[in-house]
């Protein structure tokens, strides 16, 4: 094996000192390892195979929706922030938040819209950029370049930011030093330990580097309240929702119709179960 072929990750993301086993999940980029102690499932994915598709994010048109779907992701934000004004017990006015990897800085803009101080940080220059150039406060970099002041904010979030990174410790721990006492970290990524993976297996387009960049280390229940012990943060509640059994684009019409009926009515059930495929993990870091 030459070194390009030599694995991005080579050891648990979660900082587990337990070996990796192989699975049968076989992706493009080689078989998925889980680690034998907290589940969490690794790319095999070489350090170049995962600089190339971590480029989509820097496209100053990359993430722009519009219309329904646009809606759509402001009903969820808006429901996610009265969720974290309730955890904290504040109105939304007093409260500061961050929104950690921001994108275009559509959660920022929800959060101002719905009366929150927030503000975001994004890596990627050019959709840094295309955030400013929109009138919301992003600044280019990673958390950890931003020098905030300790406790600086009421509530941080990480939407899907967490599957890209091989040692996601040092980040949660910047974001535990920049949270006030009893401040929330709202976590979002995939559930590799859902009834969506079971059914799709290497099919769940979670796994697909290609069509989502950079996804290399998948989480389930365990491994994420793993994370937060590690990272000295106690769990408030960590919930899964949805399932589905195909892709619209690789299915013929009638099977994936009938798929999304079932996968419909096990939506509820699969919250019930964790075993949904989206997870959502609410942190709070201690009080005292
Ligand atoms: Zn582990």
């Amino acid at each position: 094996m030459n070194t390009s072929e030599t694995p991005y990750l080579t050891t648990c993301p979660i900082s587990c000192t337990a070996p990796l086993a192989d699975t049968t999940l076989r992706l493009r980029e080689g078989l998925l390892r889980r680690c034998s102690a907290c589940g969490q499932l690794l790319s095999s994915a070489s350090a170049a195979r995962y600089s190339e598709t971590m480029a989509q994010f820097d496209d100053s048109t990359f993430n722009i929706t519009a219309g329904r779907a646009q809606k759509r992701r402001d009903a969820v934000a808006h429901r996610r922030l009265m969720r974290i004004a309730a955890l904290l017990d504040k109105s939304p006015q007093d409260i500061r938040l961050c929104d950690v990897g921001c994108s275009r800085g559509q959660f920022v803009a929800a959060a101002i819209a719905a009366g929150f101080s927030a503000e975001g940080v994004e890596p990627a220059p050019q959709i840094a950029q295309a955030a400013r150039d929109a009138g919301l406060p992003v600044r280019t970099g990673l958390l950890e370049d931003q020098q905030y002041a300790d406790s600086s904010f009421d509530a941080l979030t990480l939407f899907e930011v967490v599957e890209h990174l091989r040692a996601p410790l040092p980040l949660l721990a910047e974001c535990r030093r920049v949270l006030k006492p009893g401040g929330i970290l709202l976590i979002s990524t995939g559930n590799a330990a859902s009834w969506t993976t079971g059914a799709m297996g290497t099919r769940w387009d979670y796994f697909d580097m290609a069509r989502d960049g950079g996804h290399i280390s998948f989480f389930n229940l365990r491994s994420m309240a793993l994370l937060a012990a590690r990272a000295g943060f106690e769990v408030a509640g960590i919930d899964t929702a949805r399932v589905k059994f195909h892709d619209r684009e690789n299915t013929p019409r009638w099977r994936y119709a009938a798929g999304k009926l079932l996968a419909e009515a096990l939506n509820l059930p699969a919250r019930l179960a964790g075993r949904g495929h989206d997870m959502l993990a609410w942190l709070r870091k201690p009080a005292q």
